[in-house]
């Protein structure tokens, strides 16, 4: 299995190799030919354990990787960082079911990925022939860098550094990323907004030689591990007697740049019987238009919701399922550039059809966010965060009578305090942190343990730049011979 450009202007590449150069060079996403993907043996799988599943699922989809190798790098990725072997647990709460993915150290659902993707990458690289040591880039709005700066931390022959908004970020993203610990991180303030720190990243891309790579979900490396949990959900679900084997399973799937639910859909294609792919959007409803009508038209108010790792307009990985369903190159690269110069595209008829057969959307705003929390709690005393909520209400939307449907829980309900705990009925005068104690006094809930006490840990990082000092900043950061203290 080849990995080859959604826009076919670029060279066929190994899987290593794709994990290592993250976009291919024609500005495509490297994705797998349709054909080349394998049909798993699912009882051979339904007794495994969660790392040998994984094994599986990462041999078939890079083969780069020999099963054992992959069960080896799985092991390693998530050994002290997420409570249990079973790395995504699946709770039923009354009538339904939730996918819980946020127990690693950041508490949201990217930890999945991101503490698997270094591993990757820094086997994919010595594949490669590459003996120099790899400086990740990042700059995030939030939530992307303290999960990167989780998952790369120690890691051997890899150094990360996080560029974030100084005034962009919220009291606790803040706080989770300047007490960042680890020998090969660095943390810097810009003085500007997600848009400056990002377009500073990129200038530092094109202006420095290679050695670099990015964290960012573009990256098939990152996507491929997210199809691992769609797998442990629906054995699980078995096992509760949810479901019988072989019986179609729904996901409800909270879905901002499209790769949660990509994943869900490459699980399909690997022979797990998924039913409907339901893509759950905020007041930021680009996808459900696009999933009911095939035009996509990102020429509209760009909204700022309580469920703000949703707030997108481009979503980079519909690319994939295009090229995935169509694989025709020539028709993405020409939607891609009607996209960029016009601002919308529209798929044909052909197409629409059969992405409806297996994908279908609901959006739900602000208003209907906080009422979602408010009943699952009420009626089942579960506590969801603000995109669970937008996850179950769609799965509402779908209805009962399309049998089960798996609810994706993608974050803790501590990172979203203010509004979930308005949500519950309760109320606190304090800040984002006296909220979190407001909620666990209030739920029982315990909170989790990576954000307890944050508050009080010691800040290790005070760099600041400005946005023109950036790639000055880098150049002498990447010449130090150590970062450890
Ligand atoms: C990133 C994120 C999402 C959206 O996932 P995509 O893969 O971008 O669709 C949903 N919920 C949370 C909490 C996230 O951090």
């Amino acid at each position: 299995m080849l990995y080859t450009s959604t826009r076919g202007g670029a060279p066929a590449v190994s899987s290593a190799r794709a994990i290592v150069d993250g976009l291919a060079p024609d500005g495509g996403l490297y994705t797998m030919e349709p054909a080349s993907i394998p049909k798993l043996d699912l009882s051979a799988m339904m007794e495994l354990d969660y790392a040998s599943i994984a094994a599986k699922v990462l041999s078939a989809l890079l083969p780069d990787f020999s099963e054992a190798e992959a069960k080896d790098l799985v092991e390693a990725a998530y050994r002290g960082k997420f409570p249990a072997a079973w790395i995504t647990p699946l709770r039923d709460a009354g009538d339904d079911l939730f996918l819980e993915l946020f127990h690693g150290p950041t508490s949201a659902f990217k930890d999945v990925a991101l503490c698997l993707l270094p591993h990757l990458m820094k086997r994919a690289a010595e594949k490669c022939g590459s003996r120099d040591d790899i400086l990740i880039l990042t700059a995030t709005s939030g939530d992307t860098g303290k999960a990167a700066l989780e998952g790369f931390r120690d890691v051997p022959g890899i150094r990360i550094l996080v560029f974030y908004p100084r005034d962009g970020v919220s009291a606790v993203q803040k706080a989770q990323m300047v007490t960042q610990e680890g020998r090969n991180v660095k943390v810097c303030a810009v003085e500007g907004n997600f848009d400056d720190a990002q377009t500073g990243v990129k200038n530092i891309f094109a202006a420095m030689p290679a050695g670099l790579s990015s964290a960012n979900s573009i990256n098939i490396g990152r996507l491929v591990p997210q199809v691992v949990y769609y797998f442990a959900a629906y054995f699980d679900a078995v096992r509760m007697g949810r479901i019988e084997a072989g019986q179609k399973l729904n996901f409800s799937v909270p879905t901002g740049n499209f790769g949660d639910i990509l994943a869900g859909y490459l699980a399909g294609e690997l022979g797990l019987p998924v039913g409907r792919l339901i893509c759950a959007s905020n007041a930021n409803n680009v996808l459900t238009d696009f999933l009911r009508t095939g035009v996509y038209d990102r020429r509209r108010p760009f909204h700022k919701t309580l469920s703000p790792s949703m707030d997108i307009l481009i979503s980079s990985n519909l690319e994939r399922l295009l090229y995935l369903m169509s694989g025709d190159s020539a028709l993405v690269a020409g939607l891609m550039q009607s996209l960029k110069t016009e601002g919308h595209y529209s798929v044909p008829a052909a197409l629409l059809e059969k992405i409806q057969s297996r994908f279908c959307a609901y959006c739900c705003d602000d208003a209907g966010t906080k009422a979602a929390i408010g009943q699952v709690w009420q009626a089942e005393r579960y506590l969801c965060d603000t995109h669970t909520a937008v996850g179950w209400s769609a799965a509402q939307a779908f209805g009962k009578d399309n049998g089960p449907v798996v609810i994706l829980s993608t974050a803790s309900p501590y990172k979203f305090p203010a509004a979930v705990l308005s949500a519950i009925g309760a109320h606190c005068d304090g800040d984002e942190f006296a909220m979190m104690d407001a909620l666990e006094k209030e739920t029982g809930v315990p909170m989790p343990r990576n954000l307890r006490g944050l508050r009080d840990r010691p800040v290790r990082h005070t760099d600041v730049t400005a946005p023109a000092d950036m790639l000055a900043y880098v150049r002498a950061k990447k010449a130090e011979k150590s970062w450890a203290d």
